[in-house]
C-alpha cells in the first residue's frame, strides 16, 4: 500500500467505544436517571449524604483495602501511566526510558557502553537528589532497587576493562540487562489505577477528613463508574456503574465493656442497611429479587481461621476431583471455592463443612440478632452458607441480591460488614458495613421485565422527556424575534421547546414537529404577531386555537 493510501485508510478509521465500555443513550438514560433519582430519594430518607470520591486513586489503596490476592486487584485493575511533572524528575523519566530500551552489544564497542554507564550514574545521582527533595515517590522497593544498583555499579564500570575476554558478551548482556530491568521497575510517580470499587475510597475519605469527629455513624452513598478488566459479556462490562452506600462508625473506647449490646447494635445497623436496599429495589419496581444472607465469622481469631483450616483439610481430600481454579484456591483462598459455578463441583461442595458450625459465640449472637432484626423489619431473606463474597475485607454479615432476566450474571448487589478496614488503611478503629448495587444489571433486569414496561416506576414518563412539548415556528423574517421570545418564555416556564434554525414552510414545520414527537406547535405569522394572539395546534388531535401569551401558558399547563 502506498503511503498516501495508508494515510487515507488511517483517516477513514471508524472509532468505536473500547472493548467492555459502551455509550448509554436516550431514551435509556432516562431510566438510568430515574433509578439514580430513586436511590437518592430512598437513601436520603434513611439519613445518608452523598460522597463523590475521585475515580482514580493510589494502587496501594486497593491492594491493601481489597486485598492483593483478589482477582480484582491482581488481574483486573486499569493502571494509569502518569509522568513526573518536575524538570528533574522528567529528566529521570527520560533516562529511565533510554536505559531500559538501550541495546549494548559487544560489537557496539566501548563508546556505547560508556554512554550506558554514564546514564546509569546520572540516573542514580539524580534519583538520590530528587528523592532528598521529595520529588519522587519513595517506596521500600524503590529504595531497595537503588541500593542494589549502587552496590553493583563497580561491576558495570569494570566491564570496559574486560572487553577482550572470552565470556565478555555474556557478561555484558547479563550486567546491562540487570540494570535495565531494575531501573525500568523504579516507580517515579505513585502508581495509580482507575477505581475497581469505591468502599476503599470511602474509607480513605473517612480517614482523610477526620470523619470520626462527625456525628456517628457516618452514612454515605455514592453513584458512579467503576473499572475492572473482566471478560465482557451480558451484564459484565469493563466500565460499569455502581450505586453504593456505607455506614462507618468509630469504635467507642468503652465498647468492649458491653460486648453484647454492641453486637446487637451492629446487627441492627446491618439490618437497616439491608432494609434500605430492599426499599430501593421495591421503589424502582424491580421484580423477582432474592436476598441471601450469611455470616462468615470474623477474621482475627479462631472462628474464621478455624473454618478455613477445616475447609482446606476437606478440600485436600477431594482435590483431584476439582477444576484447576478451585485446586489453586485451596491454598490461596479456600473460601472462594464455595463461589464456584462449575457444574461438576457442586455435589462436592455441598458436602463441605458449613461455616455456621464454626462460628464463635459472638458471631453466632450477631447472626441470630441480624436475622431477628430482618424479620422485625419484614425483610424476606434466604440463608446461603456458600455466600462468602470475593473480597478480603468482609467479616460477619455478607449478603447478595439476585434478580431475574440476567442469565449467569444475576447478582445485582453485594455487600457486607467490614469492621477493621479503616484501621487497615491507617485510620482509627472503625466499624463498617456497606453494599454496592450493579446499576447496569438493575437496568437490564428492569428492561427485560414486562417487555420494558416498569410497573411502579414512572420512567416512561421520564423517558418521554427526550421528546418535546412545543415546537415554535414562524412565517416571515419579521416574526422571528417574536418566535425567539416565545421559545424563551416557554422554556423559562419549564416546557421543552424546539424551533427550527431557519424559517420553514407551514407544512414542513408541522412535519418536523410531529417527527420530534412534539405535543403542540405554536405558529407565529403576521396576523398572530400583530394581534398578540398566537396560534397553537394540538398535534395529537389536530385542534387549533388562538391564544394570548398568558392564555397559552395556562392552556399548556393544563
Ligand atoms: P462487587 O463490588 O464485586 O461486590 O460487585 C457488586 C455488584 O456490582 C455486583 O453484584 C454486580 O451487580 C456489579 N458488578 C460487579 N462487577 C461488574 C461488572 N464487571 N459489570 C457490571 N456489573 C458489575
Amino acid at each position: 500500500m502506498s503511503e498516501g493510501a495508508q494515510k487515507k485508510q488511517e483517516k477513514a478509521r471508524k472509532f468505536q467505544a473500547i472493548r467492555g465500555t459502551r455509550d448509554l443513550l436516550p431514551p435509556d438514560t432516562a431510566l438510568w436517571n430515574h433509578v439514580e433519582q430513586m436511590a437518592r430519594e430512598v437513601f436520603s430518607t434513611f439519613g445518608y449524604g452523598e460522597i463523590r470520591p475521585p475515580i482514580f486513586e493510589a494502587t496501594e489503596l486497593f491492594a491493601r483495602g481489597v486485598g492483593g490476592d483478589t482477582d480484582i486487584v491482581s488481574k483486573e485493575m486499569f493502571r494509569l501511566q502518569d509522568l513526573p511533572e518536575e524538570e528533574l524528575t522528567q529528566r529521570l523519566a527520560y533516562l529511565q526510558t533510554m536505559i531500559s530500551y538501550s541495546a549494548v552489544s559487544p560489537s557496539d564497542g566501548e563508546p556505547l557502553l560508556r554512554e550506558f554507564v554514564a546514564r546509569v550514574i546520572e540516573f542514580i545521582d539524580s534519583y538520590r537528589s530528587a528523592s532528598q527533595k521529595g520529588l519522587v515517590h519513595r517506596t521500600e522497593s524503590n529504595d531497595r532497587r537503588l541500593s542494589y544498583l549502587e552496590s553493583h555499579l563497580g561491576g558495570l564500570k569494570g566491564l570496559e576493562n574486560e572487553s577482550g575476554q572470552r565470556n565478555f558478551p555474556y557478561k555484558l548482556a547479563e550486567t546491562t540487562n540487570y540494570f535495565k530491568v531494575e531501573i525500568r521497575d523504579i516507580a517515579l510517580t505513585e502508581p495509580k489505577v482507575l477505581r475497581p470499587e469505591a468502599t476503599a475510597s470511602v474509607c480513605r475519605a473517612y480517614i482523610e477528613h477526620n470523619m470520626q469527629q462527625w456525628p456517628q455513624p457516618v452514612k454515605l452513598y455514592y453513584i458512579g463508574p467503576m473499572f475492572r478488566r473482566e471478560r465482557p459479556q451480558k451484564g459484565r462490562y469493563r466500565q460499569f456503574y455502581q450505586i453504593g452506600a456505607e455506614v462507618l462508625e468509630a469504635v467507642r473506647p468503652d465498647a468492649a465493656k458491653d460486648a453484647g449490646k454492641e453486637l446487637a447494635k451492629d446487627a441492627a445497623v446491618d439490618a437497616e442497611v439491608i432494609e434500605m436496599l430492599m426499599t430501593f429495589f421495591e421503589r424502582i419496581g424491580l421484580q423477582g429479587t432474592e436476598l441471601s444472607v450469611n455470616s462468615i465469622g470474623h477474621a482475627a481469631d479462631n472462628c474464621r481461621r478455624g473454618y478455613v483450616d477445616a475447609l482446606r483439610e476437606e478440600l485436600q481430600k477431594v482435590k483431584e476431583q476439582l477444576g484447576a481454579d478451585s485446586q489453586r484456591r485451596i491454598e490461596t483462598n479456600p473460601l472462594r471455592v464455595l463461589d464456584s459455578k462449575l457444574e461438576h463441583e457442586q455435589a462436592i461442595i455441598a458436602k463441605l463443612p458449613h461455616i455456621a458450625d464454626h462460628l464463635c459465640d459472638e458471631c453466632k449472637t450477631h447472626y441470630a440478632e441480624l436475622k431477628r432484626q430482618l424479620d422485625l423489619r419484614g425483610v424476606v431473606y434466604k440463608e446461603n452458607w456458600r455466600l462468602v463474597r470475593g473480597l478480603d475485607y468482609y467479616m460477619r454479615t455478607t449478603f447478595e441480591i439476585t434478580a431475574r432476566g440476567l442469565g449467569s450474571q444475576d447478582a445485582v448487589c453485594g455487600g457486607g460488614r467490614y469492621d477493621g478496614l479503616v484501621e487497615l488503611l491507617g485510620g482509627p478503629p472503625t466499624k463498617g458495613i456497606g453494599f454496592a448495587i450493579g446499576e447496569d444489571r438493575v437496568i437490564l433486569s428492569l428492561q427485560e421485565q414486562q417487555g420494558k414496561e416498569v410497573a411502579s416506576g414512572d420512567w416512561r414518563a421520564a423517558s418521554s422527556r427526550t421528546s418535546i412539548d412545543v415546537y415554535v415556528t414562524w412565517m416571515g423574517a419579521n416574526n422571528y424575534a417574536t418566535a425567539l421570545h416565545a421559545a424563551k418564555m416557554l422554556r423559562a416556564n419549564g416546557f421543552r421547546v424546539d424551533m427550527p434554525t431557519m424559517e420553514l414552510k407551514f407544512g414542513k414545520a408541522l412535519e418536523r414537529a410531529s417527527k420530534l414527537n412534539a405535543r403542540f406547535a405554536v405558529i407565529l405569522g403576521d396576523n398572530e404577531v400583530q394581534s398578540g394572539e398566537w396560534t397553537v395546534k394540538n398535534l395529537a388531535d389536530g385542534s387549533q386555537q388562538k391564544l394570548t401569551e398568558a392564555a397559552l401558558l395556562e392552556y399548556l399547563r393544563r
